[in-house]
Protein backbone atom coordinates (compact mmCIF):
# COMPACT_ATOMS: atom_id res chain seq x y z
CA UNK A 1 0.00 0.00 0.00
CA UNK A 2 1.27 3.20 -1.14
CA UNK A 3 -0.15 6.23 0.53
CA UNK A 4 -0.06 9.68 -1.33
CA UNK A 5 -2.17 11.59 0.70
CA UNK A 6 0.57 13.79 1.59
CA UNK A 7 0.80 14.56 -2.16
CA UNK A 8 -1.98 13.82 -4.21
CA UNK A 9 -4.02 14.26 -1.48
CA UNK A 10 -3.03 17.36 -1.12
CA UNK A 11 -3.95 18.62 -4.58
CA UNK A 12 -7.66 18.46 -3.21
CA UNK A 13 -9.43 21.63 -3.70
CA UNK A 14 -9.15 23.73 -0.49
CA UNK A 15 -6.81 21.57 1.07
CA UNK A 16 -3.24 22.51 2.45
CA UNK A 17 -1.44 20.61 5.55
CA UNK A 18 0.91 22.20 7.95
CA UNK A 19 4.36 20.99 8.54
CA UNK A 20 3.13 19.45 11.48
CA UNK A 21 -0.04 18.36 10.17
CA UNK A 22 2.42 16.34 7.46
CA UNK A 23 4.89 15.26 10.15
CA UNK A 24 2.04 13.91 11.75
CA UNK A 25 0.03 12.17 9.26
CA UNK A 26 3.16 10.69 7.89
CA UNK A 27 3.66 9.17 11.61
CA UNK A 28 -0.40 8.00 11.80
CA UNK A 29 0.07 6.31 8.48
CA UNK A 30 3.44 4.48 9.68
CA UNK A 31 1.76 3.62 12.58
CA UNK A 32 -1.23 2.04 10.96
CA UNK A 33 1.16 -0.33 8.87
CA UNK A 34 1.20 1.37 5.51
CA UNK A 35 4.35 0.24 3.89
CA UNK A 36 5.25 3.63 1.69
CA UNK A 37 4.36 6.90 1.54
CA UNK A 38 4.70 9.38 -1.17
CA UNK A 39 5.66 12.82 1.62
CA UNK A 40 5.78 15.44 -1.23
CA UNK A 41 7.49 17.44 -4.40
CA UNK A 42 10.31 18.83 -3.63
CA UNK A 43 11.01 20.79 -6.56
CA UNK A 44 7.96 22.87 -4.74
CA UNK A 45 10.81 24.81 -2.91
CA UNK A 46 12.79 24.80 0.27
CA UNK A 47 9.83 24.47 2.63
CA UNK A 48 8.15 21.68 0.88
CA UNK A 49 12.32 20.08 1.34
CA UNK A 50 12.57 20.79 4.73
CA UNK A 51 9.15 18.56 5.73
CA UNK A 52 9.97 15.73 3.29
CA UNK A 53 13.40 16.00 5.20
CA UNK A 54 11.56 15.71 8.48
CA UNK A 55 9.52 13.05 7.60
CA UNK A 56 12.54 10.92 5.91
CA UNK A 57 14.76 11.48 9.01
CA UNK A 58 11.20 10.69 11.66
CA UNK A 59 12.66 7.25 12.30
CA UNK A 60 9.26 5.95 10.62
CA UNK A 61 9.50 1.71 9.32
CA UNK A 62 7.55 2.46 6.16
CA UNK A 63 9.49 3.57 2.85
CA UNK A 64 9.80 7.28 2.34
CA UNK A 65 9.43 8.42 -1.19
CA UNK A 66 9.33 11.85 -2.81
CA UNK A 67 7.55 12.67 -6.21
CA UNK A 68 9.52 14.16 -9.42
CA UNK A 69 9.31 15.18 -12.72
CA UNK A 70 11.30 13.81 -15.26
CA UNK A 71 13.48 16.33 -14.45
CA UNK A 72 17.60 16.66 -13.11
CA UNK A 73 16.02 19.83 -11.06
CA UNK A 74 13.68 17.54 -9.53
CA UNK A 75 15.76 14.62 -8.55
CA UNK A 76 18.37 17.03 -7.10
CA UNK A 77 15.76 18.92 -4.52
CA UNK A 78 14.47 15.09 -4.06
CA UNK A 79 18.42 14.43 -2.83
CA UNK A 80 18.58 17.64 -0.91
CA UNK A 81 15.35 16.32 1.09
CA UNK A 82 17.55 12.81 2.27
CA UNK A 83 14.51 10.95 0.96
CA UNK A 84 16.11 6.84 -0.56
CA UNK A 85 13.13 6.25 -2.81
CA UNK A 86 11.37 8.68 -5.44
CA UNK A 87 9.08 8.37 -7.86
CA UNK A 88 9.57 9.56 -11.40
CA UNK A 89 6.75 10.88 -13.32
CA UNK A 90 6.81 10.82 -16.92
CA UNK A 91 3.66 11.20 -19.54
CA UNK A 92 2.78 8.07 -21.17
CA UNK A 93 -0.65 9.46 -23.52
CA UNK A 94 0.60 11.26 -26.67
CA UNK A 95 -1.45 14.05 -25.53
CA UNK A 96 0.42 14.28 -22.39
CA UNK A 97 3.77 13.70 -24.19
CA UNK A 98 3.22 16.29 -27.04
CA UNK A 99 2.12 19.31 -24.28
CA UNK A 100 4.29 18.78 -21.46
CA UNK A 101 7.71 17.20 -23.12
CA UNK A 102 7.50 18.40 -26.95
CA UNK A 103 8.12 15.43 -27.55
CA UNK A 104 7.43 11.52 -29.43
CA UNK A 105 7.15 8.31 -27.63
CA UNK A 106 10.73 7.34 -28.49
CA UNK A 107 11.93 10.52 -26.84
CA UNK A 108 9.93 10.45 -24.01
CA UNK A 109 11.66 6.64 -23.43
CA UNK A 110 15.22 8.32 -23.68
CA UNK A 111 14.35 10.91 -21.83
CA UNK A 112 13.10 8.31 -19.55
CA UNK A 113 16.67 6.21 -19.50
CA UNK A 114 18.49 9.27 -18.77
CA UNK A 115 16.69 10.55 -15.88
CA UNK A 116 16.30 7.37 -14.02
CA UNK A 117 19.87 6.88 -14.64
CA UNK A 118 20.87 9.92 -13.41
CA UNK A 119 18.62 9.15 -10.02
CA UNK A 120 20.39 5.94 -9.69
CA UNK A 121 23.61 7.35 -9.77
CA UNK A 122 22.90 9.62 -7.06
CA UNK A 123 21.84 5.89 -4.60
CA UNK A 124 17.86 7.20 -5.06
CA UNK A 125 15.29 3.85 -5.19
CA UNK A 126 13.12 4.46 -8.71
CA UNK A 127 10.21 4.09 -9.25
CA UNK A 128 8.65 5.32 -12.47
CA UNK A 129 5.27 6.76 -12.64
CA UNK A 130 3.13 6.45 -16.20
CA UNK A 131 0.82 9.66 -15.96
CA UNK A 132 -2.35 9.60 -17.91
CA UNK A 133 -1.20 5.60 -18.93
CA UNK A 134 -5.10 5.17 -19.54
CA UNK A 135 -4.95 6.62 -22.88
CA UNK A 136 -1.71 5.55 -23.71
CA UNK A 137 -0.96 2.94 -26.17
CA UNK A 138 -0.15 -0.43 -25.38
CA UNK A 139 3.18 -0.09 -27.37
CA UNK A 140 3.87 3.22 -26.01
CA UNK A 141 3.44 1.80 -22.14
CA UNK A 142 5.55 -1.17 -23.04
CA UNK A 143 8.13 0.88 -24.57
CA UNK A 144 8.40 3.22 -21.06
CA UNK A 145 8.40 -0.14 -19.30
CA UNK A 146 11.28 -1.65 -20.62
CA UNK A 147 12.95 1.75 -20.37
CA UNK A 148 12.29 1.81 -16.59
CA UNK A 149 13.61 -1.57 -16.54
CA UNK A 150 16.41 -1.47 -18.37
CA UNK A 151 17.90 1.62 -16.37
CA UNK A 152 17.21 0.20 -13.38
CA UNK A 153 13.75 1.43 -12.19
CA UNK A 154 12.37 -1.00 -9.58
CA UNK A 155 8.87 -0.86 -10.10
CA UNK A 156 6.13 1.07 -12.55
CA UNK A 157 2.39 2.77 -11.92
CA UNK A 158 0.10 2.86 -14.02
CA UNK A 159 -1.88 6.04 -13.36
CA UNK A 160 -5.47 6.68 -14.78
CA UNK A 161 -4.94 10.07 -13.92
CA UNK A 162 -8.32 10.99 -15.72
CA UNK A 163 -9.97 8.79 -13.90
CA UNK A 164 -11.57 7.38 -17.54
CA UNK A 165 -10.72 3.55 -16.70
CA UNK A 166 -13.83 1.06 -15.75
CA UNK A 167 -12.73 -1.93 -14.21
CA UNK A 168 -12.60 -4.51 -17.21
CA UNK A 169 -10.51 -2.45 -18.69
CA UNK A 170 -8.18 -1.94 -15.62
CA UNK A 171 -7.92 -5.62 -15.46
CA UNK A 172 -7.27 -5.86 -19.34
CA UNK A 173 -5.18 -3.18 -19.17
CA UNK A 174 -2.83 -4.21 -16.36
CA UNK A 175 -2.44 -7.74 -17.65
CA UNK A 176 -1.12 -6.53 -21.14
CA UNK A 177 1.54 -4.21 -18.84
CA UNK A 178 2.15 -7.31 -16.56
CA UNK A 179 3.09 -9.25 -20.08
CA UNK A 180 5.20 -6.42 -21.20
CA UNK A 181 7.85 -6.12 -18.39
CA UNK A 182 9.20 -7.57 -15.28
CA UNK A 183 8.77 -4.71 -12.60
CA UNK A 184 6.25 -4.89 -10.57
CA UNK A 185 3.44 -3.08 -11.00
CA UNK A 186 1.42 -0.51 -8.70
CA UNK A 187 -1.52 0.92 -9.75
CA UNK A 188 -2.95 4.81 -9.25
CA UNK A 189 -6.78 5.44 -9.80
CA UNK A 190 -9.04 8.47 -9.73
CA UNK A 191 -12.80 8.66 -8.55
CA UNK A 192 -14.00 10.53 -11.74
CA UNK A 193 -16.74 7.94 -12.29
CA UNK A 194 -16.75 6.19 -8.84
CA UNK A 195 -14.70 3.42 -9.66
CA UNK A 196 -11.41 4.11 -8.13
CA UNK A 197 -12.03 1.64 -5.62
CA UNK A 198 -13.62 -1.06 -8.89
CA UNK A 199 -10.81 0.05 -10.54
CA UNK A 200 -7.90 -0.41 -7.91
CA UNK A 201 -8.87 -3.97 -6.95
CA UNK A 202 -9.25 -5.01 -10.96
CA UNK A 203 -6.14 -4.15 -11.48
CA UNK A 204 -4.79 -6.00 -8.62
CA UNK A 205 -6.83 -9.14 -9.89
CA UNK A 206 -4.71 -8.45 -12.96
CA UNK A 207 -1.42 -8.38 -11.86
CA UNK A 208 -0.51 -5.17 -10.15
CA UNK A 209 0.71 -5.87 -6.77
CA UNK A 210 1.12 -1.95 -5.26
CA UNK A 211 -2.30 0.23 -4.70
CA UNK A 212 -1.37 3.83 -5.03
CA UNK A 213 -4.00 5.77 -2.39
CA UNK A 214 -5.12 8.80 -0.55
CA UNK A 215 -7.10 8.55 3.23
CA UNK A 216 -10.53 8.78 2.40
CA UNK A 217 -10.23 9.33 -0.90
CA UNK A 218 -8.63 12.95 -0.90
CA UNK A 219 -7.35 14.11 -4.06
CA UNK A 220 -7.99 16.25 -6.95
CA UNK A 221 -11.42 16.75 -8.70
CA UNK A 222 -13.78 13.90 -7.22
CA UNK A 223 -10.31 12.41 -5.67
CA UNK A 224 -8.00 9.03 -5.51
CA UNK A 225 -8.94 5.23 -4.18
CA UNK A 226 -9.92 5.55 -0.81
CA UNK A 227 -6.81 3.96 1.32
CA UNK A 228 -9.73 2.67 4.24
CA UNK A 229 -11.82 1.00 0.97
CA UNK A 230 -8.90 -0.57 -0.85
CA UNK A 231 -7.41 -2.59 2.51
CA UNK A 232 -10.50 -3.52 3.69
CA UNK A 233 -11.79 -5.05 0.45
CA UNK A 234 -8.69 -6.77 -0.34
CA UNK A 235 -8.80 -8.47 3.31
CA UNK A 236 -12.52 -8.72 2.78
CA UNK A 237 -12.58 -10.46 -0.36
CA UNK A 238 -9.52 -12.92 0.55
CA UNK A 239 -7.46 -12.42 -2.99
CA UNK A 240 -5.07 -10.02 -1.17
CA UNK A 241 -3.15 -9.44 1.73
CA UNK A 242 -1.89 -5.96 3.02
CA UNK A 243 -0.03 -4.80 6.50
CA UNK A 244 -2.06 -2.39 7.17
CA UNK A 245 -4.13 -2.22 10.93
CA UNK A 246 -7.56 -2.43 10.03
CA UNK A 247 -8.16 -1.47 13.78
CA UNK A 248 -6.58 1.84 13.17
CA UNK A 249 -8.57 2.89 10.23
CA UNK A 250 -10.83 4.97 11.70
CA UNK A 251 -8.91 7.04 13.66
CA UNK A 252 -6.54 7.84 10.70
CA UNK A 253 -9.52 8.70 9.11
CA UNK A 254 -11.02 11.16 11.49
CA UNK A 255 -7.47 12.54 11.97
CA UNK A 256 -6.75 13.18 7.95
CA UNK A 257 -10.58 14.72 7.85
CA UNK A 258 -9.41 17.02 10.70
CA UNK A 259 -6.26 18.54 9.06
CA UNK A 260 -8.02 18.87 5.48
CA UNK A 261 -10.72 20.62 7.31
CA UNK A 262 -13.31 17.71 5.56
CA UNK A 263 -16.27 16.30 6.78
CA UNK A 264 -16.48 12.64 6.85
CA UNK A 265 -20.13 11.73 5.33
CA UNK A 266 -22.14 9.29 8.10
CA UNK A 267 -22.34 6.56 5.55
CA UNK A 268 -18.73 6.83 4.12
CA UNK A 269 -18.10 2.90 3.11
CA UNK A 270 -15.92 1.44 6.35
CA UNK A 271 -14.87 4.93 8.21
CA UNK A 272 -18.15 6.88 8.38
CA UNK A 273 -20.47 6.66 11.64
MN1 LIG B 1 -3.15 11.43 -9.34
Amino acid sequence: VNDTTLRDGEQAPGVAFSRDEKLAIARALDAAGIDEIEAGTPAMGPDEINTIAAIANGDLSCAVMAWCRALEFDIDAAVAAGVRRVNISVPASRIQMQVKLNADPVETAARLRRIVAYARDRDLEVAVGCEDASRATPYDLALLAHAAQESGAFRIRYADTLGVLEPFGAFEAIGRLSEATNLAIEFHGHDDLGLATANTLAALRGGARHASVTVLGLGERAGNAPLEEIVVAATQTGQFATRAKIADLNDLAAFVADCAGRAIGEAKAIVGR
